[in-house]
């Protein structure tokens, strides 16, 4: 019998065919996903309740390519950003972000970016691959590793806000995050994750007709298609309107919580006519919340964050028309760990 080289992709029965295959006993089976699962081990030779030998043939047979930690730096701020390295040597980002009643963690989807959002540090990367399932899942088991040695918690929500378009690794994201929610594993909540897109019309969709329960945020930034197609190269392909109908059809399909980040950048799209037609977006899209980031600034980049003033009557703007906004301050600058600036510095 041929076995996927990849371990994580047996499930439970086939890893029961496997060991009895090699005249082993069964339990070998939920010992070993347990291992994977439960435990988390990285390498074969962590498993200590098998055999050597066991160990020997199970790492003669299979592949377990997990990810490992290559550095951690702690913002002032809290902020915990890990660097990790692949089994081939390419290198990703993970950050923790701690506040009173939450530890989030913030996960990359691919190395580097195929997107080139003109203010965006990851957006400069060549796109190198996409992770894999086993990979995103490694980091949200080694964050929460982190979480628990740096804060006494695990994580309680994880945001697929760090390197990459999470709709561009469909698959392996959602495969991710069934692993992450499945009671054998962290049995996570779906309501305690949030995907967000640049906007893939056609994956929005797809996410609706899967009846996904994780929530979705949309990065739209600019609200009419000019000034967005200025600074997000995919609205050519995915406008605004069909953003906007995608995210209904969604809705209608999942029932699921949408946001809406808008990056404020100084004299791009700051303006109180921005705030007007935002306004105008939102009543057209079974929109929860309105997120307004702070622009982190990014070297050889020219955008700035908007003033102090700009942002506030912004904000003031948006409330005044009924729109559910908060402003999300930026965190972990000093180790280049904040949104947008994930690029293996
Ligand atoms: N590709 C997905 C996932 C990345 S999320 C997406 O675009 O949604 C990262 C978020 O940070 C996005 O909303 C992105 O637009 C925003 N961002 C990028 N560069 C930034 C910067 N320099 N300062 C603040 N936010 C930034």
């Amino acid at each position: 019998m041929d076995y996927p080289k990849n371990i994580r992709e047996l499930g439970l029965d086939q890893l029961k065919e496997y060991f009895i295959s090699i005249g082993d006993k069964k339990f070998r089976a939920m010992q070993t996903y347990e291992w994977l699962w439960k435990k988390n081990a990285r390498k074969f030779s962590e498993m200590t309740n098998l055999s050597l030998d066991l160990r020997q043939k199970l790492e003669a047979d299979f592949e377990l390519n997990s990810i490992s930690t290559d550095l951690v730096q702690n913002s002032a701020d809290g902020t915990v950003k890990m660097r990790f390295r692949t089994f081939d040597n390419h290198l990703l980002e993970g950050v923790i972000i701690p506040t009173e009643k939450r530890f989030t963690a913030c996960v990359s989807s691919q190395i580097g970016c195929s997107l080139s959002c003109s203010f965006c540090a990851t957006g400069r990367m060549e796109r190198k691959r996409n992770l894999s399932f086993e990979e995103i899942y490694d980091q949200v088991a080694i964050l929460n590793e982190q979480s628990i040695k740096s804060f006494g918690s695990g994580l309680t929500n994880i945001v697929f806000m760090g390197m990459g378009e999470p709709l561009l690794n469909y698959k392996d994201v959602l495969k991710a995050i069934e692993r992450i929610t499945s009671t054998d594993s962290f049995g996570m909540s779906p309501k305690r994750i949030t995907v967000s897109t640049a906007g893939v019309a056609k994956m929005i969709k797809k996410l609706g007709d899967d009846g996904v329960r994780f929530n979705l945020a949309l990065s739209l930034h600019a609200s009419n298609d000019i000034k967005r197609n200025e600074i997000m190269d995919i609205n050519e392909t995915n406008n605004i309107k069909s953003l906007t109908e995608a995210l209904n059809y969604f809705y209608a399909k999942t029932k699921s919580a949408i946001t809406l980040e808008y990056v404020l950048l100084n004299g791009v799209n700051d303006s109180l006519q921005d705030a007007k037609e935002l306004a105008e977006i939102y009543k057209r899209i079974p929109v929860h919340t309105i997120n307004v980031i702070e622009y982190n600034t990014v070297d050889g980049i020219a955008f700035t964050k908007s003033d102090e003033n700009n942002t506030e009557a912004f904000v003031k703007y948006l409330s005044g028309r009924k729109v559910n906004v908060h402003i999300r301050r930026s965190r972990g600058k000093d180790i280049d760990a904040a949104c947008g600036q994930l690029a293996n510095k």
